[in-house]
């Protein structure tokens, strides 16, 4: 059965506005993706073999994607021959209806789903409930957006956007329960809820992190023991993954497991490595009684297909990138309207889901920092540029908005006066002489003129300096 036809998709530049006027959302976001990078940074620094790791990591990514198709029947031979059946789903809407003919034949009512944002990507949730089926997200984080019918506005930390106080009050309100802010008391009320329906659930549907094809295992991390439960007390299980988490051996994985909860949760390790390689054998006492994995493509093959593209596909979905971009942490993960925010979704959500992200790869500073923290350094930047000469390329500069034309106009004017070395220092040096009276502790706080939309949302600027003295004896 086809999904429900989703809601139209809101305007980036609207959401992200509303995103940045929302200062108790800015407030919550630089709480916690502070705390994220200071916990990365002390694990960074503990671990001294980091950087080695993160370059043999990004070796095995090269690798693999270079040799996708060979690696993808190699896992997919091997899976078959462990007892898993494969399904190959070319779009979203194949991966949904197959989901959807497993849980029909499973005669399944009750769905638990690990943390999975390949079943975000698809939008499986509404689908499978438009199916008559209940389900219910298990990870915690996940278990939060749920009762409050939102997305998840970040990819590792689901309810980032949310203070210890509103889920406190979200429970009292959903679950019943007296009015709490203890994180402790929080979880254990979501965990006695979802022990029941755990035990009740006739499917599983998790996420895969690593696919290895050497063994046919699927490996999943996670911290909280829901996706072992999910993956193991339903009668079926459904393990959705997109074609570029396959790596070659098992022995590869170590590499990544050194950096990706590192670098993702500031953790050494998360704590649960699940290896899941079959539904249960003959004499086993637990496990599913049938696995399927389906191997999504979904717009990956254009991806690899496109020689500075392909690169986003060595990505783990760590999340780091997003806690340190300066425009997420403004305007938070529901402001892309992507179940994929941050850096890394600006960078595929616009081959996953065409001209509605379009405007993402124009939300970044292109600062840089997104790479620096990258565990396998995948260059954003890089991508960002290109993805944005690709949407310019695609229409004539007439059909521009007019603020992109207005900057084509100012670079091209820069570009000539920068051909005049003499011109440009008189130029900068009127520029710098009349904003100095907008100037504040060597920074100016409120911009002027076409200038303004720069320093309007708080953000500040460096004055432009008095002109440096050569030192003594300085040649
Ligand atoms: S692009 Fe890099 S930092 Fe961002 S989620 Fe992927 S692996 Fe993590």
């Amino acid at each position: 059965m086809a999904a429900a036809k989703p809601d139209p998709i809101p305007d980036f530049l609207e959401t992200s506005r509303k995103g940045v006027a929302d200062a108790d959302l800015r407030r919550k976001l630089e709480n916690s993706t502070g705390r994220h990078l200071e916990h990365v940074a002390h694990m960074r620094a503990e671990f001294p073999g980091y950087d080695g790791e993160r370059d043999v990591a990004r070796r095995i990514k090269e690798d693999a994607i270079g040799r996708l198709d060979e690696l993808l029947i190699e896992l997919k031979q091997k899976l078959e021959a462990n007892g898993c059946t494969v399904f190959v789903a070319a779009d979203a809407a194949e991966a949904r209806d197959y989901i959807i003919k497993i849980a029909r034949k499973a005669s399944a009512r009750h769905v638990v789903k690990g943390k999975s944002m390949t079943t975000e990507e698809i939008d499986l949730n509404p689908a499978l409930q438009a199916a008559g089926m209940e389900v219910v997200e298990t990870d915690l984080g996940e278990y939060i957006v749920q009762l409050r019918r939102e997305r998840p506005s970040h990819i590792i930390t689901p309810a980032i956007h949310l203070s210890k106080e509103d889920i406190g009050q979200l429970f009292a309100d959903q679950l019943g329960i007296a009015y709490t802010a203890e994180p402790e008391a929080l979880t254990a009320a979501a965990r006695e809820r979802l022990r029941s329906i755990f035990l009740g659930a006739d499917l599983g549907v998790t996420g895969v992190n690593f696919a290895i094809a050497e063994t046919g295992t699927l490996v999943l991390i996670e911290n909280e023991g829901n996706g072992r439960l999910t993956s193991t007390l339903p009668e079926t299980f459904i393990a959705v993954m997109g074609i570029e988490k396959v790596i070659p051996k098992l022995a590869d994985l170590s590499h990544f497991l050194e950096i990706l909860a590192r670098t993702g949760t500031g953790q050494k390790l998360t704590t649960y490595t699940n290896f899941i390689s079959g539904p249960r054998r003959e004499g086993e006492l637990d496990g599913p009684r049938a696995m399927h994995v389906v191997i999504l493509d979904n717009g990956r093959s254009a991806m690899l297909a496109d020689p500075v593209m392909r690169e986003a596909l060595y990505c783990l979905r760590c999340g780091a990138c997003l806690n340190v971009c300066p425009v997420y942490r403004r305007i938070g993960g529901h402001a892309y309207n992507s179940p994929y925010p941050g850096p890394i979704g600006s960078i595929v959500s616009p081959n996953l889901f065409g001209s509605a992200a379009a405007k993402l790869p124009f939300a970044s500073t292109l600062c840089g920092a997104c790479r620096d923290i990258c565990p396998v350094k995948i260059d954003i930047p890089r991508i960002l540029l290109h993805l944005r000469w690709k949407e310019t390329q695609a229409q004539p500069p007439t059909k521009w908005p007019a603020d992109a034309r207005r900057t084509r106009a100012g670079v091209r004017r820069f570009a000539r006066m920068a051909r005049h070395p003499r011109t440009l220092r008189l130029l900068s040096r009127i520029g710098g002489w009349m904003l100095r009276p907008f100037a504040r502790d060597r920074y100016l706080r409120r911009m002027p003129g076409p200038f303004k939309n720069w320093t309007r949302w708080g953000r500040d600027f460096p004055a432009p300096g008095a002109r440096r003295r050569k030192p003594r004896g300085e040649g």
